[in-house]
């Protein structure tokens, strides 16, 4: 798609080509671009206009490529389903009876149905690959720091990334090597720093987490699994091995998330941002009817749990236990790659679920992100990859992980799936 805006800038006889000229680019409602509104999905946020671009929307501006709208996203990114919009939930192309995923959702159907040749999405613990995955998409979560959070609306600052869904590896490589470049306005932003030394495709060790093939899997996702195995088996022999620390990541990744959620959406009282409630007369009084009335339901949970876990008195309550096993996650994660390049696992547990069945139920919405989480806690990237579908036609995506700046090798890995199906 992206090659085809090259090959037309070429016939009307310009040179240099930039490298996304006229490349139709989605944004998620939480980035910046200059001009346009910002919700984040979210009413308090109704009639904010954007002063700025943010960091990835200037690197993409700059290299020819063209906005062409906003998507619809979970709240602030609390979602994985695209239901806790305030705008609305958004439908999956093939049934809209059908969640799309979340909280990205808005971006992956933009790309899903042809209305974009890439979007941005933003991934705290999964939003950029679950949707890529219920769509049929590539979808990546870059190493954290490689692409600039500037104009990105905090979640979670230790985990957001600003992340890429295309309809192919190429594209979303495209778009990738655009964006993940340093940007003075992000402190933890550096830019993509490629490694000096990628193991040869044919030399890369790969290994499939063992946690895959548990029962809360769908079992058309296992076999998806074993068969992406059974393609990169072809290059060198997948082992299969257990992870312990994996099955923790999403419990510590809500833990924390909520915690610095709850500390970014306090600059939401109506003064510093946020639509402000008239006729109130002290201030207590004026954010709690904006706060109340400007949020939804889930985002006031979220702030709930997360004041309540920042309310630790002696420093050894949850958030302090939820920091230690991050520590414990990242260290089993370094030493699996020193052994291993890449480690294979599903994207999420089940494909595309019917609109409203976990909406109610933010546990099992919660359980959707079992496989992503890993990459947010550690900061590693991630990439999902299309492969095959299940018996009732939604898409099946598998996961490839990659230590930190390590994208080479994912895209080069997921090409391979790619070609495969
Ligand atoms: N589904 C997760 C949540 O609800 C992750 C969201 C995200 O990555 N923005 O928080």
């Amino acid at each position: 798609a992206m090659a085809s805006a090259e090959s037309i800038q070429k016939q009307i006889g310009q040179d240099s080509v930039l490298p996304l000229a006229g490349c139709a680019i989605a944004v998620k409602d939480n980035v910046h671009v200059h001009g346009w509104g910002l919700t984040c999905g979210s009413k308090i946020l109704e009639g904010y206009r954007a002063l700025f671009d943010a960091g990835a929307v200037k690197f993409l501006r700059d290299a020819g490529a063209v906005f062409i709208g906003r998507t619809n996203m979970d709240e602030f990114g609390m979602g994985s389903s695209t239901e806790h919009s305030a705008y609305g939930r958004t439908l999956h192309p093939i049934d809209p009876s059908l969640v799309a995923g979340g909280s990205s959702g808005g971006s992956a159907v933009a790309v899903a149905t042809g209305a974009a040749h890439a979007a941005l999405g933003s991934d705290t613990g999964g939003s950029v690959r679950q949707p890529a995955a219920f769509n049929g998409l590539v979808g990546l979560k870059p190493t954290y720091g490689s692409v600039s959070r500037y104009g990105l609306a905090a979640f979670a600052s230790s985990f957001d990334q600003i992340g890429v869904i295309a309809r192919c590896v190429e594209d979303a490589e495209a778009v990738f090597d655009v964006v993940a470049q340093p940007d003075d306005r992000d402190a933890t932003c550096t830019g993509h720093q490629p490694p000096d030394f990628i193991r040869p495709l044919e030399k890369t060790r790969i290994a499939v987490a063992a946690e895959c093939f548990s029962p809360s899997v769908q079992p058309e996702v296992a076999a998806a699994v074993q068969r992406a195995a059974a393609v990169l088996s072809k290059i060198r022999r997948v082992e299969k091995l257990s992870l312990p620390y994996m099955r923790l990541s999403t419990a510590v990744n809500y833990t924390i998330a909520n915690a610095e959620a709850a500390t970014n959406l306090a600059r939401y009282d109506g003064m510093r941002y946020g639509n402000a409630a008239a006729n109130h007369s002290t201030y207590a009084e004026m954010l709690t009817a904006n706060r109340s009335s400007g949020f939804g339901r889930e985002v006031r949970r979220r702030i709930l749990l997360g004041t309540s876990i920042l309310l630790d008195a002696d420093g050894r309550g949850l958030l302090a236990k939820a920091r230690e096993t991050r520590l414990s996650i990242t260290r089993q994660f370094e030493s699996f790659f020193k052994e291993y390049d890449l480690l294979l696992t599903p994207t999420t547990p089940t494909t595309a679920f019917p609109a409203g069945q976990k909406k109610h139920d933010p546990v099992e919405m919660y359980l959707s992100d079992l496989f992503t989480t890993p990459a947010n806690v550690t900061g590693y990237p991630a990439i999902n990859v299309p492969f095959g579908k299940d018996e009732g036609g939604r898409p099946i995506g598998v996961q490839l992980m990659a230590q930190p700046h390590h994208e080479q090798l994912l895209f080069q890995a997921a090409r391979l799936l790619e070609k495969s199906v």
